[in-house]
């Protein structure tokens, strides 16, 4: 029988356009590029096995017949990986991952493993096809073919139609329309045998394939060309499912956006672009990264490898990096996290990268920091922390104690501060400097902050509002630069107030120096809103920054409280106690009220009372107490010193 196999010539031609074009735009090297590389290959070797199977029976008389056999041979093995290479694709493209991938993998090894088997048999007992005198005859299996064929088709819609969640429109669209076409070649071929269509079916789902593949444009940082942050995780997520022991190093640029500012923005991207063909050409392509603004990720097979990277690194930063006429020097330091021994998912990497950035700011340049046993417990608990933090705020268990602020002019307790106080059933008492700087850093402040409004708005509603006698005027609370950036802080202050019905003369805020300056605009905007409204603002741990009395030109603080380092040194040295009287002094002459704090004997509330200061804090007067305690207090207070 003769063959019409130009529909096979047509499909050949397509099919090593794409191979031609894979191999030039190298994409990056994951497991479903690699997975389409072999489909593909397979594809051409299957046609061209067949065209030439074709080629070598029309012309029997010059073509011995092992050759004939031998093409048949090919073409149906390759048939059978192709298909089996279609379904591997796709199992990748639903990322199925451990047991369930095993099972259903077999669903597809096992078939594929039979027709293989029946293949190698089919020369010895013609399963598939057998040759008399150089003639090829259709063997007693010959429809089974089909059937494998057909069989993976329904597989492929099956676990397609199983994960679609995790598989984008375009796969889904791809796999409905090849298998219109491919099950429409298989029923013409299965009827007009004497045309050859089996590659059509390939060609095309080849074609659809590439055409939505990944595009490499996509991966690429377009300042430094090198492959971007998104390009950075896929590659990890690759390793992980191969569990490949790797060594990450994230390169660290210092203060580069100082650079930035100083030589703007063209010039500091040709700086980035350098640093990145240096990395380039010291690890080769696919290994290095520009994962974010200032750092690079290099991707490296072993530690020793890794330990000479680094080396030549720090060396090359060493010297200055040319821009046009002009030198650069720039610092770095090196992050090196090795999978699986320091890390095991993408997030862990990722959280404990961040943890080390932090520190690598202290460590200075040039160095390496690696993940030893102290930053992985460090990282540990700062994880369970930020944990407990996100648990209270969603069960609402934060407790609220407040420490009496003694008022010295009248010898009496004339305001609260409230301090906000976590207990994890895990981590038990979790102190406020650690928690309330980490929930700053993911934003959770502003819960923790409404929380604390909303609970002193109550405890006044309850137990002040009724109580004049008590003394208490005001509650001091303490507002976060979160909150301060938060558009709506006045609005949502007010509302809280107008629930409980409390003055807004009763509440004082305290805002660091830090937070007043780095948000001036916006906070002299609160200020002013606020201040009409009624409430009072507190400068808070003055002295424990670059104060100077400028701020209380630039903002409107009613009182000033005095940090607890600064006081407690004013005991201890003579500088310090001079300071703190000059401090003292300002602020009676501008007529600021200050607070000390900190005070925790009776010795030290004396000299503070000679000083001349406004209002005493320290566990001197008391420490911060849950509210029952606290009103205990104030009553029994008041009552010793006979009001
Ligand atoms: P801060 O605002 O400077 O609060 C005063 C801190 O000094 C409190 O620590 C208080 O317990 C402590 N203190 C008071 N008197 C003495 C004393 O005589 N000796 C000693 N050694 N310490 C004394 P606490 O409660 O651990 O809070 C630490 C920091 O956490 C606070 O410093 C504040 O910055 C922050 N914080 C606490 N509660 C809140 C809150 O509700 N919101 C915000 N944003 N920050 C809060
Ligand atoms: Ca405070
Ligand atoms: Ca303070």
């Amino acid at each position: 029988m003769q063959y019409n196999y130009d529909f096979e010539i047509a499909s050949l031609l397509i099919m090593c356009i794409i191979g031609l074009h894979f191999v030039c735009i190298r994409q990056f090297p994951m497991d479903k590029t690699r997975l389409f590389g072999q489909f593909l290959i397979a594809c051409i070797g299957e046609c061209a096995a067949n065209i030439l199977s074709c080629v070598g029976l029309a012309n029997a008389a010059l073509v011995p017949q092992w050759v004939n056999e031998a093409l048949a041979f090919a073409f149906f093995v390759l048939e059978g990986l192709s298909s089996y290479l279609l379904f591997r694709y796709f199992m990748e493209v639903c990322e199925l991952r451990g047991r369930r991938a095993k099972q259903v993998w077999c669903l597809g090894g096992i078939p594929f493993l039979l027709f293989l088997a029946f293949a190698l048999l089919t020369p010895f007992i013609g399963f598939f096809y057998y040759f008399i005198d150089n003639v090829y005859y259709q063997g007693f299996g010959a429809d089974l073919g089909y059937a494998y064929i057909i069989y993976f088709f329904v597989l492929n819609i099956l676990i397609i139609a199983k994960r679609r969640r995790v598989v984008s429109l375009r796969t889904k669209l791809i796999i409905a329309l090849y298998t219109v076409v491919a099950v429409s070649m298989v029923w013409a071929q299965f009827h007009v045998r004497g045309v050859l269509l089996t590659s059509v079916g390939n060609a095309t789902v080849l074609l659809m394939l590439y055409l939505a593949m990944q595009n490499p444009s996509e991966m690429l940082d377009p300042v430094t060309q090198i492959g971007n942050e998104q390009a950075f995780f896929l590659q990890l997520r690759n390793m992980q499912n191969h569990k490949a022991k790797k060594v990450i190093i994230t390169v660290h640029l210092c203060k580069f956006r100082h650079i930035q500012m100083m030589l703007g923005l063209g010039n500091s991207n040709e700086i980035l672009g350098e640093i990145g063909s240096f990395l380039y050409r010291l690890c080769g392509k696919f290994h290095v990264f520009r994962t974010y603004g200032d750092t690079f990720t290099v991707l490296v097979d072993s530690e020793e490898r890794a330990e000479e990277i680094e080396q030549r690194i720090l060396e090359r930063f060493g010297q200055d990096w040319t821009l046009r006429e002009n030198h650069v020097a720039l610092e770095t330091n090196l992050i090196e996290q090795r999978y699986p021994k320091d890390f095991q998912t993408s997030g862990e990497f990722a959280g404990m990268r961040q943890f080390l950035l932090e520190s690598a700011e202290e460590a200075g340049s040039s160095a390496v920091l690696r993940v030893d046993d102290d930053t992985a417990a460090q990282y540990l608990r700062r994880s369970k922390v930020e944990m407990a933090v996100a648990r209270a705020i969603k069960e609402q268990s934060f407790e609220v104690y407040y420490q009496p602020i003694y008022l010295v002019r009248e010898k009496r307790i004339a305001s609260l501060e409230a301090l906000v106080r976590l207990r994890d059933e895990e981590l038990g008492f979790i102190p406020p400097d650690e928690f309330i700087p980490l929930a700053e850093r993911d934003g959770n402040i502003i819960h923790i902050g409404a929380q604390v409004l909303e609970e002193c708005c109550s405890f006044l509603e309850r137990h002040v509002l009724s109580n004049a006698s008590m003394g208490i005027e005001t509650i001091h609370v303490n507002i976060s630069m979160a909150q301060c950036l938060r558009q709506n802080l006045p609005e949502m202050i007010r509302s809280v107030l107008e629930e409980h019905h409390i003055p807004p003369s009763m509440i004082t805020l305290e805002i660091t120096e830090r937070t007043a300056i780095s948000t001036p605009e916006q906070m002299r905007k609160h200020m002013k809103q606020l201040g009409e409204l009624g409430v009072s603002f507190a400068m808070d741990d003055y002295g424990s920054g670059n104060s100077n009395c400028s701020y209380l030109i630039k903002f409107p603080f009613e009182e000033v409280k005095v940090d607890k380092d600064i006081v407690w040194a004013s005991f201890e040295k003579d500088a310090a106690r001079i300071i703190l009287e000059n401090e003292v002094r300002t602020m009676q002459e501008i007529g600021v009220p200050i607070i000390v704090e900190g005070i925790e004997t009776k010795e030290q509330a004396k000299r503070m009372e000679e000083l001349g200061v406004d209002f005493i804090q320290g566990y001197y007067y008391g420490r911060p107490m849950p509210e029952g305690e606290v009103l205990r207090y104030i009553r029994q207070f008041g009552a010793q010193t006979g009001e």
